[in-house]
C-alpha cells in the first residue's frame, strides 16, 4: 500500500479545489441576491487577488436599492431554426472578473490563472482575453454566449475549462436565478 510522508495525501485538497473553494468563499461577500460570483487571481499557486460582483464602492448596492434589471435578447440558431431567447439580468453590479481586473496589476496577471465560480459572460471573457491571464477555470456553467466565449478563448490560446468533479462549500451555496 502506498503511504506518503504526510500520510494524508488522499484527503488533501488539490489546487483546483483549494482555489475554487476560496473563490466561493469570496462570493459570499456579494450583495446581489440574484447571483453571487467570486473570482481569484493565482500566479504560481500564489493568491494575488480576490473579487466578487458588486456595485461600485460608495453607491447603493442591490440590497439597498434593489437589483437593476435589464432584459436582453439573444438570437440562437438551434437545428437551423432561429430562436429568440429573452433573459433578465442585474446590471447594477460590476462582475467579479471585471473587479478582479480593476484591482490587480497587469504584471501580476501575465501567465496567471483565474478561478471563478461561474462561467464568464461574453463581456468578462472579452476583457479576460486582453488581460494577460493564461488560464480560466470555472465551476457553474453559464450557457449564454458560451460557444462564442469558448471560440474566443481558443483563438487567444487561453486554457478555458470547467473544473472537474467539485462540490462548492456548503456555506457558499445559493440558488441562482438565471
Ligand atoms: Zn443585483
Ligand atoms: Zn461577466
Amino acid at each position: 500500500m502506498h503511504t506518503s510522508a504526510a500520510g494524508n495525501d488522499t484527503i488533501r485538497k488539490d489546487w483546483d479545489t483549494y482555489f475554487m473553494d476560496i473563490a466561493y468563499m469570496v462570493s459570499t461577500r456579494s450583495r446581489c441576491p440574484r447571483r453571487h460570483v467570486g473570482a481569484v487571481l493565482v500566479q504560481g499557486k500564489k493568491l494575488l487577488g480576490t473579487a466578487y460582483n458588486g456595485a461600485p464602492m460608495g453607491v447603493h448596492d442591490c440590497l439597498e436599492a434593489g437589483c437593476m434589471i435589464a432584459e436582453e435578447i439573444e438570437v440562437k440558431v438551434v437545428e437551423g431554426i432561429e430562436q429568440v431567447i429573452r433573459k433578465q439580468r442585474c446590471i447594477r453590479t460590476i462582475h467579479a472578473e471585471q473587479n478582479l481586473l480593476l484591482f490587480t496589476d497587469r504584471a501580476n496577471r501575465e501567465g496567471s490563472t483565474v478561478y471563478v465560480t461561474d462561467q464568464p459572460c461574453w463581456t468578462c471573457a472579452n476583457m479576460l482575453a486582453n488581460s494577460g491571464v493564461a488560464e480560466v477555470v470555472y465551476h457553474r456553467a453559464y450557457p449564454k454566449d458560451s460557444e462564442k466565449v469558448y471560440a474566443l478563448m481558443e483563438q487567444k490560446g487561453i486554457v478555458f475549462r470547467q473544473i472537474g468533479t467539485y462540490f462548492a462549500p456548503e456555506q457558499a451555496r445559493m440558488d441562482v436565478i438565471s
